[in-house]
């Protein structure tokens, strides 16, 4: 960071230069540096275009105008010695780098700044697969385990997945003469260049085998139905995954397995709610029981339960039953269960319950309540 060049003096330009001055400068220069080139330096060509990164920004121009190296928050506060850190203020600015005015320069960028370096490492890897699965409401409270068949790429087991018959030995890649990379030629705005990439036949050892897998024709896996255990935890909600790590598509010759995702849907209950860790229900006792008291028989995932209502309950009032509610993923502990008891006014009453509720409200009136 420290002795850093002058942007302007990088890209060899007056403080007055144009927006098109920058822009000429920059492709000149980027064209010169460009490290997939013969006598590029990469060194250089990052240097380039981070001044290019913060010129071609009016906004960062004007602040790097004003504060220079040093940076908007001047040296010595979270800048260090070295000054403002303007290549990572540039990387912030990058994914809004506008491409739109050169075509064909993404992709060297991409190449150059999506981390790969010079020979773009493409990974061969296993594709990624998703199942959905549907389970009961009581199987999300309690967690569960479940068999899946699953009809996918899975690893041969005869070449173990190098795609070589066994005991057969190694001949060199004929594909990429034993390098591990072939040139692919690229044309962009700033002229042809080679791009290196991982062979696609040896996958970069330089070696093929001298006979392939009569199993898989040397592709390392085969399709078959497998079957997978799947546990699924107390407490899942519908809509979540679960992912195996692994599971999914073998790769070609010997790669990293893709992972296997499951999309739980769990299915709703007719007779309880589900709130986080609780559940909810609702039940309905009569205007005596609730004056009076009683003990409620209450449906629960476990099965009913018998819970005492004291006399004088108002309709609304919710009681807690502990434990009875959906487990956690550490099968821990378990949420509550939360019944809403609802009092039931009667619609029809026989002439004796009439003429005693009327007695009964004599009474309450004796009482001075009405
Ligand atoms: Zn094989
Ligand atoms: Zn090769």
């Amino acid at each position: 960071m420290a002795n850093k060049r002058d942007y302007y003096e990088i890209l060899g330009l007056k403080k007055s230069a144009s927006d098109a001055e920058i822009k000429r400068a920059y492709r000149k220069l980027a064209h010169q540096y460009h490290p997939d080139k013969g006598g590029g330096d990469e060194a250089k060509f990052k240097e380039v275009n981070e001044a290019y990164q913060v010129l071609s920004d009016p906004k960062k121009r004007q602040a790097y105008d004003q504060f220079g190296h040093a940076g908007p928050f001047g040296a010595g506060q979270g800048a260090g010695a070295g000054g403002f850190d303007w290549s990572q203020y540039a990387g912030q600015g990058f994914q809004g780098f506008d491409f739109s005015d050169l075509s064909g320069f993404g992709d060297i960028f991409e190449t150059f700044f999506g981390g790969g370096g010079a020979t773009r490492q493409k990974e061969r890897r296993g594709v990624d697969l998703e199942m959905v699965l549907t389970i009961d409401f009581k199987d999300s409270v309690y967690g569960t385990t479940k068999d899946l068949s699953i009809n996918k790429y899975n690893v041969c087991d005869r070449c173990k997945g190098n795609g070589a018959e066994p005991g057969s030995g190694t001949k060199t890649c004929p594909t990429c003469k034993g390098r591990g990379t072939v040139e692919i030629a690229q044309r962009t705005i700033l002229g042809s260049f080679v791009r290196r990439e991982t062979c696609p036949d040896c996958l970069g050892s330089g070696k093929i085998p001298e006979k392939i897998c009569s199993k898989c024709r040397g592709e390392g896996r085969v399709k078959s139905q497998e079957r997978i255990k799947v546990k699924i935890p107390a407490g899942i909600q519908s809509g979540q995954s679960i992912r195996l790590a692994g599971q999914g598509e073998a790769a070609p010759k010997g790669g990293k397995s893709g992972d296997l995702y499951i999309r739980i849907i769990v299915n709703p209950s007719r007779d309880f709610i589900r709130e986080g860790h609780n559940i909810l229900n609702t039940v309905e006792i009569s205007f005596p029981e609730a004056a009076l008291g009683t003990i409620a028989e209450i449906p629960t995932v476990d099965g009913p339960v018998k819970l005492k209502i004291p006399a004088g309950t108002q309709s609304g009032k919710v009681f807690k039953i502990p434990g009875k509610g959906v487990g956690y993923s550490d099968s821990s502990h378990r949420g509550d269960h939360l019944v809403t008891v609802h009092v039931k006014t009667p619609e029809k009453l026989t002439k004796k319950q009439k003429e005693l509720l009327e007695e009964f409200q004599k009474d309450e009136g004796k009482r001075g309540w009405f």
